[in-house]
């Protein structure tokens, strides 16, 4: 799990019409109870104007456990994954269509999640920086666990207790997912490194690097991969920039 910054997309200006449907119906709902009001739509979150720059933000993988979230093999491409609603809407109707609480996540995971709820245990959350700086990835194992340093403060503990155990985030074929595409971006980074002085290899390992990065899981932890690497050798022949990063 990767920080995924939200305030670099605004909220999408159909959820802000629906989020007033919303509000409109509660309140209605709140004054006269009997009132038979209208409920609006619960699915329109659905909308690809809402969808596709979630997905997009989220780098077509799930907020969660890095998985590639788009059906390749059906005949029109099309979403392998679903919007998850951090704070669920049966406990927080009020968030049902608000943006920052949404999370694109795979079907495993929000299928795990469902209406998990509790105030005192949040699941880590991929959008607050707060909650995605508790954790760090461990190549041996494929796993994310807690820095060490703050494992044993407050309830960071249960609170990773509970993401594994709502959440596919380290999920043993998940965590062999991710080992498989880690080392195999290892050896394209070792090849740029060990070799750039011959002819075309730094060109040609430098492509299928970013073509690794493209339309693929776990790109958020691809990126970190390779950012520790540029910044672990100061000689590294490549800047982050040749990768593609901003
Ligand atoms: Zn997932």
């Amino acid at each position: 799990m990767h920080f995924v910054d939200k305030t670099k997309v605004p909220a999408p200006k159909k959820l802000l019409g629906y989020n007033e449907k919303w509000q409109n119906y509660l309140e209605t709902v709140a004054k006269n109870p009997k009132a038979v009001a209208p409920k609006p739509d619960n699915r329109k979150w659905r909308h690809p104007e809402i969808l596709e720059p979630l997905v997009r933000l989220f780098h077509y993988n799930c907020g969660y456990c890095g998985r590639y979230t788009m059906n390749k093999e059906a005949k029109k491409e099309s979403y392998d994954g679903e919007v998850d609603h951090y704070k669920p809407k049966r406990e927080k109707p009020k968030l049902a269509f608000d943006w920052d609480n949404y999370i694109w996540s795979c079907r495993a995971c929000n299928g795990k999640k469902l209406e998990y709820y509790d105030e005192e245990c949040m699941l880590l959350n991929p959008c607050e920086l707060i909650d995605t700086e508790l954790i760090i990835y461990n190549e041996s194992s494929g796993k994310y666990h807690l820095k060490e340093d703050i494992k044993n403060k407050g309830n960071n503990k249960k609170r990773m207790e509970k993401t594994e155990e709502k959440t596919s985030i380290n999920n043993k074929y998940i965590r062999q997912q991710r080992q498989k595409e880690v080392k195999e971006l290892q050896r394209f980074l070792d090849f740029i490194y060990r070799y750039d002085k011959k002819k075309g290899i730094k060109k040609r390992y430098k492509r299928k690097i970013i073509k690794s990065l493209t339309q693929s899981p776990f790109k958020l932890l691809k990126q970190y991969i390779i950012e520790q690497k540029v910044e672990n050798y100061p000689d590294f022949p490549c800047t982050l920039e040749e990768f593609g990063f901003k």
